[in-house]
């Protein structure tokens, strides 16, 4: 989904979005109920639980520097290919609710795309994704999340909630 401003070479040397600390734990993706399926049929052990009529990962409490792999990540990539949950397909933008309006913020620890200037990840936004994320989300609200002090808020939707 951002193919046209993020390079598949750049995202595949990279993976940190597929990586969690307890610091940013809290960002696992969102899946479905088919996606959540799939994983599990693949990878037995992994666990999850409900959240909203989605589901996230089951992830044990993360001591000092414990990482928690997405179960889904592979040697080769994402195990799901190009049926990525939407959380992963639009990430380092995220969807959160920012003092009662739903906003697209962004995740700055994405170096390749946060190297751009601010105006470029606007702009695309701007150019259709924001309303394809908009849209999503009115569909699947699981993936909005509360805001997260740190994330620069791009875009505020303009409808309320
Ligand atoms: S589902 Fe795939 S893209 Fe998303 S965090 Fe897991 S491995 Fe990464």
């Amino acid at each position: 989904m951002l193919k046209k401003i993020l390079s598949g070479e750049a995202c595949a040397k990279c993976r940190l979005c597929c990586i969690f600390d307890r610091y940013d734990v809290w960002e696992t993706p969102v899946f479905t109920e088919e996606i959540r399926d799939r994983i599990q049929a693949e990878r037995p052990d992994a666990r999850f639980i409900s959240k909203d009529g989605g589901y996230i990962f089951r992830v044990e409490e993360l001591k000092g520097d414990e990482l928690f792999s997405c179960p889904a990540l592979t040697e080769n990539g994402c195990m799901l290919g190009d049926d990525k949950p939407f959380d992963c397909r639009i990430w380092p933008y995220r969807i959160m609710e920012v003092g009662g309006r739903r906003a697209i913020t962004f995740a700055s620890i994405c170096e390749e795309l946060y190297a751009r200037p601010l105006s470029q990840l606007v702009d695309y936004l701007k150019d259709g994704l924001a309303d394809k994320i908009f849209a999503y989300a009115d569909e699947h609200p699981e993936i909005v999340k509360p805001y997260y002090e740190g994330y620069p808020v791009l875009l505020f939707e303009r409808k309320p909630l």
